[in-house]
């Protein structure tokens, strides 16, 4: 399984925004994009022109960094927004969401995303009382995810089961957390997904 392993936090200084890719050190003074507001790299002083395509390309890169999906997977996601009914960057913000790690992460039982992929992978979850260990799997309507029998006694699982009071649980999924789940109560709409990328960009990026 294809990642990428370099220092994070440069690719918020590289996008020049905050991506939230470290959990809570992301909230603190020590957050990369706060230290150095600057691009990673030799500085220069040229003020260059923005064209119309390095704006669509960023918006492309800031999105699979904030999903950490690597190149390949996101066009795929893009070919299937394509194809379904609806307006093509809706759904890919809609595919995107509903990829079993991003569901993990928004129930609160990891911190980021970049470990709730980790988690996946490595066995932890349960997707409809069956063991899955594809970060990439999409959930539907009706679908419960569950932290494995095994591993909920392992301390991180008791802590973020101790705090998901204390997190914001999207509309689209209801946590319980004495159970150790969640389960995906609809697809969620444009309004519910939390995030400040223009779709519209990306589906122009891939239109060109
Ligand atoms: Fe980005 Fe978080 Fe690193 Fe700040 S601490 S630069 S938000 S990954």
């Amino acid at each position: 399984m294809a990642r990428y392993t370099d220092a994070v936090c440069k690719l918020c200084r590289r996008e020049g925004v905050k991506l939230f890719l470290k959990g809570d050190r992301c909230f603190t003074p020590k957050c990369g994009v706060e230290r150095r507001p600057y691009p990673p790299g030799l500085q220069s002083t040229r003020r260059r022109k923005v064209s119309e395509y390095s704006l669509q390309l960023r918006e492309k890169q800031k999105a699979r960094r904030v999903y950490g999906v690597l190149e390949r997977q996101f066009r795929r996601h893009f070919t299937e927004a394509e194809r379904r009914i609806g307006q093509t960057g809706e759904n890919l913000l809609r595919i995107l969401e509903t990829r079993l790690d991003n569901v993990v992460f928004r129930l609160g039982f990891a911190d980021s995303r970049a470990q709730a992929r980790q988690f996946v992978a490595h066995g932890h979850f349960d997707l409809n009382g069956h063991k899955t260990d594809i970060p990439s799997a999409i959930v539907t309507p009706g679908d419960v995810v569950t932290v494995r029998v095994a591993s909920r006694s392992s301390d991180h699982f008791k802590t973020a089961v101790e705090q998901i009071g204390r997190k914001t649980i999207p509309n689209w999924l209801l946590v319980d957390a004495p159970a150790f789940s969640g389960r995906i109560v609809s697809i969620p709409e444009r309004s519910d997904i939390d995030t400040s990328l223009q779709e519209q960009l990306i589906v122009e990026f891939y239109s060109r």
